[in-house]
């Protein structure tokens, strides 16, 4: 009868076996780590592995830094500068939001900090324990910024340890296509990747430059070949309200405004919910039908919503299938961003947010199907003359 006993599961393996779920693997740490420093406002981030990331993996970023209070409770699950209650979540810009990551990371991995606020020359260097309890702490001369580093990552859970050291290629080649994922659509932040083994120093494998547009970010990753054939669209799937809307408001104010809605405007930031565009898009950049025979990129393909690299299968379906009837042979290099307002989808689907719940999707396939077919409904002609 007692065995059959309904009981609590003690608290440190209800962590582990809930931290397993957050990150499933090496890239999801890596992204983890490399949305925290974009959520921190670096313009600056290294990536670094070390062993293919057997060894360990550190991310560095000249963003704001970590200050001591918010030390102590960094690595706490569920702790976060990001989100305080449920009805923040429809608006949430940033990458992380529930508190999770760093938390689960200490019990899959070993976690430590360096980190300054920019307010001294010396910084701090944090060990953290499986719980994310603070274990030790040591001043150490730091420039504003922090470095995340992860080592012996599922040391503590043998199946996956194992299975991560026999496909640890493959689970570089992923956390590679990752970083190239965010270093292609983030603006302005110079996002490199190195590599470095017991035989080899170290090698870089992708560096943005970091003033740079998503065109000048492909060039910087694939290099300046990877622009040929290369079209840009911007398809409107949802008629936005008309541009200048704000206009009435902007005159009243204009004789106090002082050029401040001005350079919020330029963050793009939706603060006042009155200039919301309730617009959808769909920009980017695709191989023209008519590109070279041979070349098919379809591990080249990179889909957003509002900047958030993620999975959404039926809008890449479409798109595969429109370019196919026009190419039959190829399939398209692919970056496309999908414009919408944060109300209307959900990214809080999936524990790593790439799967997200996205309302009138089958309505914005059809847009899609339509507004590409029209892109690219010229190249018709000319794919035939070329064929010939
Ligand atoms: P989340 O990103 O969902 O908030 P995390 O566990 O990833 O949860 O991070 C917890 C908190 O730690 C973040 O909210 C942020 O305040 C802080 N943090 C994490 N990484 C960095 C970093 N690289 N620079 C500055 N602050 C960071
Ligand atoms: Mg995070």
């Amino acid at each position: 009868m007692s065995s059959n006993s309904i009981r609590a599961i003690d608290k440190e393996s209800v962590h582990r076996i809930c931290s397993g779920q957050v990150v499933l693997d090496m890239a999801t740490a890596v992204k983890e780590l490399l949305e925290n420093s974009l959520d921190a406002g670096a313009t600056s981030i290294v990536v670094k592995f070390k062993q293919s990331g057997l060894d360990y993996i550190t991310v560095t970023d000249n963003g704001c830094g970590i200050s001591a209070p918010n030390l102590e409770t960094l690595a706490l699950k569920h702790y976060t500068s990001k989100l305080s209650s449920f009805n923040d979540l429809a608006q949430v810009r940033s990458f992380g939001f529930r508190g999770e990551a760093l938390s689960s990371l200490c019990a899959l991995a070993t976690l430590s900090v360096t980190t300054s606020t920019g307010d001294s020359p010396v910084g701090v260097l944090v060990e953290y324990t499986s719980d994310g309890t603070i274990q030790s702490k040591t001043p150490t001369p730091m420039t504003k910024g922090t470095i995340v580093k992860i080592s012996n990552l599922f040391e503590g859970m043998p199946v996956r340890r194992n299975e991560f050291v026999k496909n640890i290629k493959r689970e570089y080649t992923k956390c590679i296509g990752l970083i190239q994922a965010y270093a292609l659509i983030v603006p302005n932040v110079r996002i490199s990747c190195v590599s470095q083994t017991d035989k080899k120093s170290a090698v870089t494998y992708i560096a943005t430059s970091g003033n740079a547009s998503v065109r000048q970010n492909i060039i910087n990753v694939f290099g300046p070949k990877a622009m040929v054939d290369v079209v840009d669209f911007d398809l409107e799937l949802v008629k936005g309200q008309a541009k200048g809307d704000g206009d009435k408001d902007d005159k009243d104010d204009k004789s106090n405004g002082n050029g401040k809605d001005t350079v919020e405007d330029a963050d793009g930031d939706d603060e006042d919910e009155n200039e919301q565009d309730t617009g959808i898009s769909l920009t980017g950049y695709i191989s023209s039908p008519n590109f070279g025979k041979g070349r098919s990129a379809a591990d080249r393909q990179y889909l957003y919503i509002n900047g958030r690299p993620c999975v959404l299968p039926k809008i890449s379906r479409v798109i595969n299938e429109v370019y196919h009837s026009f190419n039959t042979n190829q399939s398209p290099f692919l970056v496309a961003n999908l414009i919408l307002p944060t109300a209307s989808y959900d990214v809080n689907v999936s524990p790593d947010k790439r799967t997200i719940f996205l309302h009138n999707e089958r309505m914005l396939v059809e847009e899609i199907r339509n507004k590409l077919t029209e892109l690219f409904e010229p190249s018709r002609s000319t794919f035939a003359v070329s064929e010939a």
